[in-house]
């Protein structure tokens, strides 16, 4: 059945984001724990429901690298989207990640993003606070761009530029599958570092990108990782692009 706002008791924020927060909670009909994202919206009725119309998609999904998805319902100005719960948390917390845990993880994300494309939905939004992890040991997307009036509403609301961004997404051209390799290749090596490659330690890229790091990213050769602590095969893997 739908979920609403009645079922679920809220237990904890479990993180902020650019546009929403995320509480973990229990939904009582189903005694199961899910992850609620709740997200600002500015949406007119039609609007709404067209996206709950485009998010149905999600219960197509099926695939243990894709994040499960219980249901979506509106109140107020807000729609609060409700997952699966996953208790490692996303993979932006672990700092260096060392080179054979990596490996595991680019499999499931690899893995994840071809079934994703396979449904041609592109993911939109691939960095390593959207892949999230279990202690069974799973890898899981989230976060994918699978409703157009969903990404159009928010981008009334936020700014639509993030730092995992490619080049020619940056310069406003088209959007395909290597953009999404180009997220990809630099999660892995911020993921690899323990800190996002264009910046120094400790500094994360925040929401609002400084327009010198843009420049930064179109302009110089991409980063790479270093022979002396990497395996040829990682750094390989982060070249093909
Ligand atoms: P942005 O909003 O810029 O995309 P973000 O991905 O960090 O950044 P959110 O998607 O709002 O922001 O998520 C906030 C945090 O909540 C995440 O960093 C993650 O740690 C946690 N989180 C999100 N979804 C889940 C989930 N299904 N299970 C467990 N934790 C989650
Ligand atoms: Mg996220």
């Amino acid at each position: 059945g739908q979920i609403t706002r009645q079922d679920l008791q809220y237990l904890e924020i479990l993180g902020h984001g650019n546009g929403g927060t995320v509480y973990r909670t229990f939904h009582q009909p189903s005694k199961v724990i899910m992850a609620v994202k709740v997200i600002a919206l500015d949406a007119t009725q039609e609007e709404q429901r067209q996206i709950m119309a485009e998010l149905d998609i999600l219960h197509k999904c099926d695939s243990s690298y894709i994040i499960g998805f219980y249901g979506a319902f509106f109140a107020e100005n807000r729609i609060s989207i409700c997952a699966e719960y996953m208790d490692g948390g996303s993979l932006d917390g672990y700092g260096a990640i060392p080179e054979p845990v990596l490996g595991r993880i680019i499999v499931g994300v690899v893995k994840g993003l071809n079934y994703l494309w396979s449904l041609k939905i592109m993911h939109r939004d691939i960095k390593p606070s959207n892949v999230l992890v279990n202690t069974q040991g799973c890898v899981k997307l989230c976060d994918f761009g699978v409703s157009v009036q969903l990404l159009t509403s928010l981008t009334k609301t936020f700014i639509g530029t993030n730092a995992y961004m490619a080049p020619e997404r940056i310069l406003g051209g088209e959007y395909g599958i290597h953009s999404e390799i180009w997220s990809l290749g630099l999660s892995t090596l911020e993921m690899a570092l323990g800190r996002f490659p264009y910046l120094p330690e400790g500094s994360k890229p925040s929401s609002l990108v400084p327009f010198e790091l843009l420049q930064c990213i179109v302009n110089e050769k991409p980063p790479t990782l270093s022979l002396e602590h990497f395996s040829p095969s990682l750094i390989e893997f982060t070249q093909q692009w």
